[in-house]
């Protein structure tokens, strides 16, 4: 059985002499000292996340009679945006199927009320605290200072995601959708022949701005330093191609227009001068970050943070599996992380399975 870290991932064959063996003696006093949870039953499958991974898994785990709970994030809070990160997205153009497109917030409507459908429950709150050292796991949604889990669960399916760091400037927030954008292969499309700056100097701005190159009139990188971080051959690609012009030692301190982007107020960090320039466009692609804090110490992360898995979507704790954003920093889309729900709603059916006959 492979060893990771400490932990132990267990081959679907081999779950038995996982769930049977003994706890030791401490884990026995703290299950002896847990208090009855709010909701008394068991769950077999509790998904936290409901994005395209989460909602997939509650469609897939749903229809295998699983009746799965997910907890779906508040509406408040920007990294547990129920509905994911297409809820901040306008029309999806590469999502197969639609061949009009569809709008992010309506698509992600359509796979909440397919798992409802199917008799997943949703509840709209913020999963604030996971214990994975005992069977059945915890899962806290209220204070995390409470003894009691609100849930219990004989799996847990991670679907978190990933959130676009922002820059934080006046004119962001208001236009994001509006020609501030973070993902320029949703939305290159729509910038054909309009001239756009991309924001960063790592690989993911570089990536974003050869990408937009092919349909952009022009694409001005402009970064904090004069030094890129991204890798030599993405910057040799970069500076050979002819539409990328770059703007060094140089930060955005505004997106102006209204109702759309008419251009970026920029100010140059060593001279302090300030310059506003005319885009229809502006892309920022400064990195991101997975939503992990709550597994931090639990499952195995990445130095990044992003959770490790597999095989398949298997976590390093048996019976927990993650899928989407949260466990996947290179491709990153609505369809590749819908398509990993349904491989952790399969694995996770399969593990309950595994479970059962023992
Ligand atoms: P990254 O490597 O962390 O780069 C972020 C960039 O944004 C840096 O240049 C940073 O500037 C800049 N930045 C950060 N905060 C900023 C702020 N508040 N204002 C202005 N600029 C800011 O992130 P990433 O490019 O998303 O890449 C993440 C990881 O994925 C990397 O390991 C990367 O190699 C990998 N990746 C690989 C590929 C590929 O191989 N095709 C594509 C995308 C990503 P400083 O340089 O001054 O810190």
């Amino acid at each position: 059985m492979p060893e990771e870290q400490g932990r132990t991932i267990a081959p679907l064959d081999s779950l038995s002499e996982v769930l049977s063996a003994p706890l030791d003696a401490e884990q026995r006093t703290e299950a002896a000292e847990r208090r009855p949870p709010r909701d008394q039953a068991v769950r077999d499958v509790v998904i936290v996340g409901s994005g395209p991974a989460g909602l997939t898994a509650a469609i897939y785990t749903a229809r295998a009679d699983l009746q799965p709970l997910v907890i779906e994030g508040e509406p408040s809070s920007t990294s547990d945006q129920p509905g994911g990160q297409l809820m901040l997205t306008t029309e999806v153009e590469n999502f197969p199927g639609f061949v009009q497109g569809v709008m992010g917030p309506e698509l992600m409507g359509s796979f909440r009320a397919q798992a409802e459908r199917f008799g997943a429950q949703i509840i709209t709150e913020r999963a604030t605290r996971v214990d994975l050292s005992h069977r059945p796991f915890g899962i806290w949604t209220g204070p995390v200072e409470s003894d009691t889990p609100t849930y219990l669960a004989r799996s847990i399916i991670v679907a978190t995601g990933a959130r676009s760091l922002m820059l934080g400037v006046p004119g962001e927030d208001r236009l994001l959708g509006h020609g501030v954008s973070t993902c320029a292969t949703c939305d290159g499309f729509f910038f054909r022949g309009q001239p756009i700056v991309v924001v960063g100097g790592g690989d993911s701005a570089l990536e974003e701005a050869i990408f937009l190159s092919k349909f952009a009139s022009s694409v001005l990188i402009i970064h904090r330093r004069k030094e890129l971080r991204a890798s030599k051959i993405m910057q040799d690609r970069a500076l050979s191609n002819p539409k990328i012009a770059f703007r060094w030692d140089s930060v955005v301190t505004e997106v102006l227009g209204d109702p759309k982007v008419s251009g970026v107020r920029v100010q140059d960090v060593h001279t302090g001068e300030v310059d506003d320039i005319a885009v229809d466009g502006c892309f920022v692609a400064i990195g991101h970050a997975p939503n992990t804090t709550l597994f931090t110490g639990q499952l195995d992360m990445e130095e990044s943070g992003y959770l490790v898995t597999g095989p398949g979507t298997r976590t390093n704790v048996s019976g927990v599996f993650a899928c989407g954003d949260v466990q996947d920093h290179v491709y990153r889309q609505a369809i590749t992380a819908a398509g990993s729900g349904c491989m952790a709603a399969i694995d996770a059916e399969r593990y309950l399975e595994a479970l059962a006959e023992h």
